[in-house]
């Protein structure tokens, strides 16, 4: 329970300051502009209306996929969005005809899921929705400026310092803390991304720091466009293949927009894809099915393998905090962020700018201790998904405890009934595309099925 420090007066909601334009920034916008009579969102990149990877997203360049319970939110807060991207070229792919997993080695059976994940590049699917938060009346997009610290009154967050000049710019971001314009605000989202700023905020302004829970996964991941016939794999749209002990490979394959296909390699634990052409097309032979294998072998590369190395997931556990300055509230990738595979990030983002809404509705009093208690539940499932994905693979780093030992034998054993099995594949779809919480596997008539199938 929080220990405010300061008196936390309800202040009128005039105007919200949003630091970082990615998609949790957007949809931080997006909930804060129903609450806040203006709300100004802060972007070091220079942003227009192209649809192109940008400096302060690296990760646009990878592989993104809108799993279905975050195509859900976003179509809420954005009416039509679906449609908006599908006829700018982006596909959908449903999942009980047109998705191939590959789990502890097999292919799972289809499972009977009337959903959809929405397969648009990165910058697609931000520069879409940047164009409709960009179109609401009371919200103003301050691209080339970076942010370089807080303004704080009495212990309260009161604004954040900008400083013109963009991602291009020799010393963007490496301005002193504390210089450059003052933006004053009721409420400041850190929506920065991983390396998000509230934490050390937090130390500068005498608070303790959050605990943080780690999965040090040491991935990287290498992605490159190719150009493939649509039908190249049978009518699968996307193919995500997981690492297994012994291999810590995986790969995702997907159709994009501009009818190409984007495949991301991915290597835990040090093993890391390299980038040459022959190094990069052996590494997916390790990992791809063999009609993958050889539809890769004949596709067309559009572009160099570009690589991002992604040494852990973390989690900030901010609501474990007893004390936490008013005004300021961590976001997204800077509360959590998650090892992509899982391709988790943007629905969980999604999820939290409904708990936001939920804050707000409340008022601003005790919003940071409302909105962490209500983000660590939207967290906790996808942490999990993540985190024992990760450390079932022996060669990565970290304690098990017992619980997840346990759910690791008995997802291993799962993914061999749901082999062959539907009604047992399609609870474990449901939970990793977050349509159903966790519990859903452990249901009897699932946990019958899996408890009698053969061991691994
Ligand atoms: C390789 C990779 C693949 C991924 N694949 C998926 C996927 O398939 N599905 C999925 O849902 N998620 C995926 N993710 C996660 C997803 O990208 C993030 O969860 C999501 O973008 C939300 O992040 P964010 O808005 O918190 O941060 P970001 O998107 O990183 O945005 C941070 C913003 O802050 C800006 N900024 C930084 N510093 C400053 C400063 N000083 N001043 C002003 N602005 C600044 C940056 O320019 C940027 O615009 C992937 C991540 C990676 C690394």
């Amino acid at each position: 329970m929080f220990e405010p420090r300061f008196p936390l007066p309800e202040v009128h909601m005039s105007h919200a300051v949003v630091l970082g334009a990615g998609m949790g920034g957007l949809l931080a916008a997006r909930t804060l502009a129903e609450h806040f009579d203006r709300v100004t969102v802060v972007e070091r990149d220079k942003l227009d209306a192209s649809v192109a990877p940008r400096r302060g997203v690296p990760q646009g360049r990878h592989l993104h996929l809108l799993l279905p319970r975050g195509g859900q939110v976003l179509n809420r807060l954005f009416p039509g969005l679906t449609g908006e991207l599908t006829a700018a070229g982006a596909p959908l792919a449903h999942h009980e005809r047109e998705v191939r997993v590959v789990l502890s080695g097999l292919t799972q059976a289809r499972p009977r899921l009337d959903a959809v994940t929405i397969l648009a590049s990165r910058p697609l699917l931000e520069s879409t929705v940047r164009a409709r938060v960009a179109a609401l009346g009371n919200v103003k997009i301050l691209d080339e400026h970076a942010v370089t610290g807080l303004i704080t009154h009495r212990g309260r967050v009161v604004g954040a310092r900008v400083s013109p000049g963009h991602s291009g710019t020799a010393d963007a971001g490496a301005a002193p803390v504390g210089s450059g314009e003052e933006v004053e605000a009721d409420l400041v989202v850190d929506a920065l991304g991983r390396a998000g700023r509230t934490k050390a905020w937090l130390a500068e302004l005498g608070h303790r720091t959050p605990p943080e829970d780690q999965v040090k996964v040491n991935v990287a991941y290498a992605s490159r466009f190719l150009r493939m016939p649509a039908d190249a794999l049978g009518g699968d749209r996307v193919v995500l293949v997981a690492a297994i002990p012994g291999r810590p490979r995986a790969m995702v394959l997907a159709r994009q927009e501009g009818d190409r296909w984007m495949l991301s390699l991915g290597g835990l634990a040090g093993d890391h894809p390299p980038l040459t052409g022959a190094g990069y097309l052996d590494f997916a032979a390790t990992v791809a099915p063999p009609d993958v294998h050889a539809a890769l072998r004949d596709a067309v590369p559009l572009s160099d393998p570009v690589r991002q190395h992604f040494p852990a997931s973390v989690r900030r556990r901010y609501e474990r905090l007893r004390t936490f300055p008013p005004g300021l509230l961590p976001f997204a990738d800077s509360l959590c962020s998650f090892n992509p595979l899982y391709g988790q990030g943007m629905t969980v983002a999604a999820l939290e700018s409904e708990a936001l809404a939920a804050g707000l509705r409340a008022g601003t009093r005790d919003l940071p201790e409302r909105f962490f208690r209500a983000a660590a539940r939207v967290i906790a499932p996808a942490w999990l998904v993540a985190a024992a994905g990760d450390l079932a693979l022996p060669e990565v780093p970290g304690p098990r405890p017992a619980r997840i030992r346990v759910l690791n034998t008995y997802i291993r054993r799962l993914h061999r009934v749901a082999h062959q099995d539907p009604t047992v594949a399609t609870p474990f779809a449901q939970v990793i595309t977050y349509l159903a919480p966790p519990a859903r596997i452990a249901a009897p008539t699932t946990a019958r099925k899996v408890l009698r199938g053969p061991r691994p």
